[in-house]
């Protein structure tokens, strides 16, 4: 039996205005990601990988086209469906970490079971569990400023990866990161999703982290191909 995909993506369009001005940051746009892949979108700065991976997860609208993740079909959903997909069904990891300046590493991997209301036990259970496979386990009570950009993007990691998501889009994971940092982060999220198995998008424009992914999309100029491994 063939496993029916995680990710459909068809037809998906994105133009965004600005004044008298128009730019089609994704064109015409067709593919699909089967559960358990680890995909990366390879393309250089204004390509449109932002673009595509906000689509996708639910955080941006597109002009024409649809996208399905894990059977919901998410250019159609309301506000609040969106708000609980990116809850429940996606996890997000960014180039700048995102993590909130105030709270330690735990709390900061806590905040998305406090969203749904998991029971505290389970929670810091939870928290323990995932600090340890990122490797922090010993960090767990620092802030953000207190560890470094490699250390900030594990905890992001252990964050997205709170509430089980089907699907982990990252947007340029390792884009502030020194080069032997990136790889080791890339390295991380290739364990994780074999060993959580799920299912991973990664925008990347760094050639070097390409040959851990499953397969490559390559894009330019809001057009994807589908790219050989190299
Ligand atoms: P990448 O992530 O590959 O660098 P983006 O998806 O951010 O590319 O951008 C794709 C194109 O869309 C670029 O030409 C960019 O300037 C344009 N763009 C992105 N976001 C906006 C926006 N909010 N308003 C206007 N143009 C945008
Ligand atoms: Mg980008």
């Amino acid at each position: 039996m063939t496993d029916s995909p995680l990710v459909v993506v068809e037809g998906l369009r994105k133009v965004y205005r600005t004044g008298p001005k128009e730019v089609a940051a994704l064109r015409d746009v067709s593919f699909s990601v089967l559960p358990g892949e680890l995909v990366a979108v390879r393309g250089r700065s204004g390509s449109g990988k932002t673009t595509l991976l906000n689509q996708i997860g639910g955080l941006d609208r597109p002009d024409a086209g649809r996208v399905v993740v894990a059977g919901h079909e998410v250019t159609t959903l309301s506000e609040d469906a969106l708000l609980a997909l990116r809850r429940d069904v996606v996890g997000f990891v960014f180039q700048s970490f995102g993590l909130i300046p105030v709270l330690s590493a735990a709390e900061n991997v806590g905040v998305p079971m406090r969203l749904l209301r998991t029971p505290s036990a389970e929670r810091e259970e939870r928290v323990r569990m995932l600090l340890a496979l990122v490797g922090l386990e010993q960090h767990a009570n620092q802030r953000p400023y207190e560890l470094s950009g490699g250390q900030r993007q594990r905890v992001a990691i252990a964050r997205s990866l709170a509430n089980r998501p089907r699907l982990l889009v990252a947007d340029e994971p390792t884009g502030q990161l020194d080069s032997q940092t990136g790889r080791q982060i890339m390295e991380l999220l290739r364990a994780l999703v074999r060993s959580e198995g799920v299912t991973a998008l990664v925008a990347t424009h760094d050639p070097s982290l390409i040959m851990l992914a499953d397969r490559v999309l390559e894009i330019s100029d809001g057009i994807v191909h589908e790219a050989a491994l190299t």
